[in-house]
């Protein structure tokens, strides 16, 4: 029984929720509008964005990096362990969905550290890079469109400190990185950057089946 992760019934994961979730209501407000939309499914979930918060803090993090921000739980959660000063540097490509996390940034009180970026990320951490910025950051998130993240990854490393860490979302890609006959595209950029990281010396390496599959990657030197 205890030397495997369990498996979690519905019932098991809404008592989960129940006896650990310490959502604001602003959170739970955000959560619930993003229910709503077709895409819901990119949120992440709310244990994990517990988990990303406690993190930020547990490494005394003052500037982070997300890529990928769809309605801004995640972003959310991390700008609210940041301190006053912190930075936050959002990246994505989409208007409408951000727009959305604007107004909930605003009325959480942290629009403040959040710095949205509305082009494609790569373009905006290879400008960081080109500001100077390597080794400038504490904690980046990944949560994107998979077919770049090895890319995402290789200018994240390159922009945390040593000791620093990048979490990246969707690893477990819903059973699929195990299904020999799944070879999507965005299935066998998981699969690879998965691989690669477990042989990355650069890194620590932790993966938790946390939401989808939530990888820990932390900066060595
Ligand atoms: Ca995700």
């Amino acid at each position: 029984m205890s030397s495997r992760t369990i498996e979690m019934s519905d019932a098991l994961y809404a008592y989960m929720h129940r006896v650990s979730l310490r959502e604001s209501d602003v959170q739970r407000r955000l959560r619930e509008e993003t229910a709503a939309l077709e895409y819901s499914m990119m949120q992440i979930s709310p244990e994990q964005g517990q988990l990303m918060r406690m993190l930020t803090g547990l490494i005394g993090a003052r500037r982070a990096i997300e890529v990928g921000v769809f309605t801004g739980y995640s972003a959310l959660s991390v700008a609210l362990a940041l301190p006053e000063d912190g930075e936050l540097v959002a990246c994505d490509v989409s208007e409408e969905w951000t727009a959305i996390a604007r107004r909930y940034w605003a009325e959480a009180g942290v629009a403040e550290k959040i710095r949205l970026e509305l082009a494609p990320a790569t373009e905006t951490l290879d400008a960081l890079l080109a500001e100077g910025r390597a080794g400038d950051f504490d904690i980046a998130f990944i949560d994107a469109d998979k077919t770049s993240y090895d890319g995402y990854y290789e200018r994240c490393l390159e922009l945390l400190r040593p000791g620093g860490l990048v979490l990246i979302d969707n690893v477990l890609w819903g059973g699929a990185v195990a299904d020999e006959d799944n070879r999507s595209e965005d299935t066998l950029a998981l699969r690879a950057l998965n691989a690669k990281l477990h042989d990355d010396a650069r890194i620590e390496l932790c993966m938790l089946p946390v939401g989808d599959g939530l990888t820990l990657a932390r900066r060595r030197n």
